[in-house]
């Protein structure tokens, strides 16, 4: 067996790293290799189980003490360790879902392309096909969660022949063309190409007397509907697999898997940022210039910003924690609030004839700024 690396120098943290600190890094790395997103790749495959055990050990506290203290040994079965001989790590993709994984049945999967490509067998049990569905929803629901529920198309089997095709439940035979094979080999130029047979279409079977209300394809289409559990935090293109909800198998099979696809809609006043949020919030000068204190709207309750006399226009004020949830913590990030100074568009005489009061008793220039502006370009004019 090769040397094991230190659990630690796996997930890339320092001896003291805090569980937060751990899941970060846990996260990253499963990410990266996980056998969905690197199929076929035996290394990557190798190193997400790799990290998956040193996450396993490191984010049990007792795990952990007794790595710090015995290293590997701990878990080497001959110590007597606290994981027992030698099985004692949890399923990679067990902890993987726990680490991602969404409340109440979905599975969430923010990263990774649909099934395809998976070789498929034609005597055998066939998984079902995964469907898609777009839900839109709006920062609120991303930022506080939501449960939606989903009204959607998909294939069950037929209930008049039971998924046979065949409308006495017996009038399948081997299809002639492929030998019941499913498959057969095409001549193209000098290449011999095999693809699915084009009379049974891979089934290796064809139906003698189909069923009429599938035409013998032993499928048929059903209203389905779902209850989609939306997790606080979620990101604009996430996707929440909702298990077994695709289309039924054939031969038994199992159902292929439900992903619903997250596309957050703008808001008309907040921008995301991660999980920070922006807002540009109109300030008239006056108020600006005296001072004060203004309401803005949050995600939440609404928040008050003390405003200091003499603020300036793009000046931003940071409200901490007021951002979006972190996605499977605690944790919040912030609101920005971007002043833009509105200057009146329309003035009363009386408004105007003060404000000529006003710019008089400033004298030649109108504004510091102002002031310090020429007083710099005056070095250009030299
Ligand atoms: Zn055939
Ligand atoms: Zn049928």
């Amino acid at each position: 067996m090769a040397d094991k690396r230190d659990y630690y120098e796996v997930l890339g943290v320092s001896r003291d790293a805090t569980p937060d600190d751990l899941k970060k890094a846990y996260r990253k790395l499963a990410v990266k290799y996980h056998p969905d997103k690197n199929p076929g790749d035996k290394a990557a495959e190798e190193k997400f189980k790799e990290v998956s055990e040193a996450y396993d050990v490191l984010n049990d506290a007792d795990k952990r003490a007794a790595y710090d203290r015995y290293g590997h040994a701990a878990f080497s079965g001959g110590m007597g360790g606290p994981a027992g001989g030698g099985g004692g790590f949890h399923n990679p993709f067990d902890i993987f879902n726990e680490v991602f994984g969404g409340g109440g049945g979905g599975i969430f999967d923010t990263f990774f392309g649909g099934g395809g490509g998976r070789a498929r067998r034609s005597d055998g049990p066939q998984r079902g096909a995964d469907l898609r569905y777009g839900l839109e929803i709006t920062l609120e629901e991303a930022a506080h969660g939501a449960q939606r529920e989903i009204d959607y198309e998909r294939q069950v089997s037929c209930k008049s022949c039971r998924g046979s095709g065949s409308t006495s439940g017996s009038g399948k035979k081997s299809c002639r063309t492929c030998g019941g094979v499913g498959q057969v080999i095409m001549s193209r130029g000098i290449f011999q190409v095999q693809q699915a047979c084009p009379d049974c279409h891979g089934a290796g079977e064809t139906v003698t007397d189909p069923c009429r209300d599938c035409r013998g394809t032993g499928m048929a289409k059903e209203s389905a509907r779902v209850r989609i559990n939306i997790p606080p935090g979620i990101e604009d293109g996430s996707r929440l697999r909702s298990s077994g909800n695709g289309n039924a198998g054939t031969k038994n099979g199992p159902a292929g898997d439900l992903y619903v696809v997250i596309q957050v809609k703008q808001h008309e006043i907040f921008e995301r940022e991660g999980d920070d949020l922006h807002c540009q919030m109109p300030l008239s000068f006056t108020a600006a210039a005296l001072g004060g204190e203004i309401t803005v709207p949050t995600m939440g309750a609404k928040a008050t910003v003390k405003v200091p006399a003499g603020t300036q226009n793009g000046t931003t004020f940071r409200l901490r924690g007021k951002g979006m949830k972190t996605l499977g913590s605690e944790h919040h990030g912030d609101l920005y609030v971007h002043v833009q100074i509105a200057v009146p568009t329309k003035l009363s005489a009386e408004q105007r004839s003060k404000l000529e009061d006003y710019a008089k008793s400033l004298g030649e220039t109108t504004s510091p700024m102002e002031e310090s502006f020429l007083e710099k370009a005056k070095k250009f004019f030299r």
